[in-house]
């Protein structure tokens, strides 16, 4: 089976497998909708104990049986050899390594190593930290376990930025991946870059229009009472119409252009939201110092006084800094609007 050779490669279904009918229901229509690829977690990788982990064996079943009656061809997250060893069992047809086993080269060592010598097709989510060399040394390890069929997954980054994402695509990451291994397709799974049903379709559009090979897209019959990842999953509904509303050719090179001016436009627009936050942040605290004040009856010279401390240590905060003048300019604006502040208090 060369499954990869497939272009647009559209794989889909729900984040997890919770029960034999859900996952009847939904392998049903997204197969007779031609979906390649039918994908459903049975072991969740969660932060927290306690939470919802997946149906765990018993789901392979269910898969199972459900092939019996529908020749849907599925895909599972495996995260140890044990894993492997079951889905191999059970028949599963393709497997992928999750961004949280991606970071770990014991456990991407050990999935290979029970990989060896079987011919399975196998993906790989990007690493959740943005780190290239990581990602790479996943597809080394199953490469020397002698696993040829191969694609990776771009799944975005864990930030503490804020941003509208869940995960910061940061597409030059995948891309570069790209130009390093032109033959190893590349599929964009929108759902856990947006974190949000509704930027689902934006990303799947701009992953189509930098030419990535296929898309791996969470849906679910009911979502918002999915046990995991409820925000951004689609219906059964929602995300048929994506898809014929989506563009699947790559468009000519002057719209690349144009895309990667977005990716240094996006880049933009997170500072422009972290500064915004910044300066809301700024005036909350000098609110706080005008009360002090006004609470303390600090007199003329105190405040001098204190003035003068202040803007010495902003000077040198400034000097610190190669656009001094722009920043001079922007803090004189801010300390303005910050003494008006304080005069309302007062
Ligand atoms: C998933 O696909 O449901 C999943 C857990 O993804 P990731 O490894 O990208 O977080
Ligand atoms: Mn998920």
């Amino acid at each position: 089976m060369q499954i990869f050779k497939k272009k647009p490669l559209i794989i889909a279904g729900p984040c997890s497998a919770e029960s034999e009918e859900q996952l009847f229901k939904i392998t049903s229509t997204l197969q007779k909708n031609n979906v390649d690829i039918i994908r459903a977690g049975i072991w969740k990788p969660r932060t927290r104990p306690g939470t919802f982990h997946g149906v765990g064996a018993v789901g392979l079943k269910w898969i199972t049986e459900i092939k019996k009656n529908i020749p849907a061809v599925f895909t599972i997250e495996i995260a140890t050899p044990q894993h492997v060893e079951m889905a191999l069992k059970a028949g599963i047809d393709v497997l992928w390594i999750g961004a949280r086993s991606t970071v770990n080269p014991f456990t991407v060592q050990g999935i290979a190593d029970a990989l060896r010598g079987i011919d399975i097709p196998v993906m790989v989510k990007n690493p959740i930290n943005p780190d290239l060399s990581l990602w790479i040394g996943a597809f080394e390890r199953l490469d020397h376990a002698g696993i040829k069929q191969i694609a990776a997954i771009h799944r975005g980054f864990s930030t503490i930025q804020m941003s509208k994402y869940r995960n910061l695509p940061l597409w030059r990451i995948p891309l570069e991946f790209t130009d390093k291994y032109p033959d190893i397709p590349l599929i964009c799974d929108p759902s856990h870059i947006a974190g949000k049903r509704n930027l689902v379709y934006e990303i799947a559009q701009k992953a189509m229009d930098l030419d990535y090979d296929g898309l791996m897209i969470e849906v679910d019959l009911d979502p918002d009472k999915a046990l995991s990842d409820p925000d951004q999953q689609l219906t059964p509904d929602a995300f048929l119409q994506m898809l014929k509303s989506l563009r699947f050719k790559a468009p000519d090179t002057d719209t690349s252009i144009f895309h990667q001016l977005e990716d240094i436009q996006d880049e933009i627009d997170q500072l422009d939201r972290e500064m915004g936050a910044i300066i809301e942040a700024r005036m909350l605290l000098v609110k706080k110092v005008g009360l002090y004040k006004a609470n303390n009856n600090m007199n003329d010279d105190q405040i001098e006084k204190w003035k003068s401390i202040i803007e010495s240590r902003l000077q040198s905060i400034i000097n610190s800094h190669e656009n001094k003048k722009l920043i001079q300019k922007i803090f004189r604006i801010i300390q303005n609007e910050s003494s008006d502040n304080q005069n309302e208090i007062k």
